[in-house]
């Protein structure tokens, strides 16, 4: 989203490395440009990969799936985690928090990245709404306790 105001407001369009060739071609549509190639300064270009959990080694720390901007990453708290390479895009976001290193990169054929990426964007939008939907519960919750909390006051004082 930040990359998206970026560019906006003028900044190059060959900055999104994680889309790759195929996203810089349809910046170029979308805006009018011609661009050649990525900027390498913004790191790999990750359009033939998908990532999968060692079982061997992961702990159920469930640290990995908030950070999965597709919830590619299957598991609960305490439980061995699985990637589902079906879904996975290959963005490698979830390696850095694992903190024991289990999250592993696998090359595989450009097809094979074909699917996940079709629906990344729609999988996307469904996590954030979730997000948004359980941030509201809370908030709600949290009022309705302490209005509890303030009635229990009033008739106890
Ligand atoms: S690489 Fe990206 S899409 Fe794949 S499981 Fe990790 S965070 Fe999710
Ligand atoms: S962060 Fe690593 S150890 Fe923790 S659940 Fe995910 S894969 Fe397993």
């Amino acid at each position: 989203m930040e990359y998206a105001q970026e560019m906006a407001n003028g900044a190059p369009n060959n900055r999104c490395l994680p889309g790759g060739t195929n996203t810089l071609k349809k910046l170029n549509q979308i805006l009018s440009k011609d661009t050649k190639s990525l900027d390498d300064n913004f790191g790999p270009t990750i359009n033939e990969q998908i990532l999968f959990i060692d079982e061997d080694v992961c702990i159920g720390c469930a640290k990995c799936i908030p950070k999965c901007p597709v919830d590619a990453i299957i598991g609960a708290p305490n439980k061995l985690h699985h990637i589902d390479s079906t879904t996975c895009t290959g963005c490698e976001l979830c390696v850095e928090p694992c903190p024991v290193d289990c999250i592993h990169i696998k090359e595989v054929a450009i097809e094979a990245t074909t699917k996940p990426r079709a629906s990344s964007q729609e999988r996307y939008n469904a996590k954030r709404q979730r997000t948004k939907n359980s941030k509201k519960k809370l908030t709600l919750d949290t009022e309705k306790n302490l209005a509890i909390a303030n009635l229990y006051k009033n008739l106890t004082h």
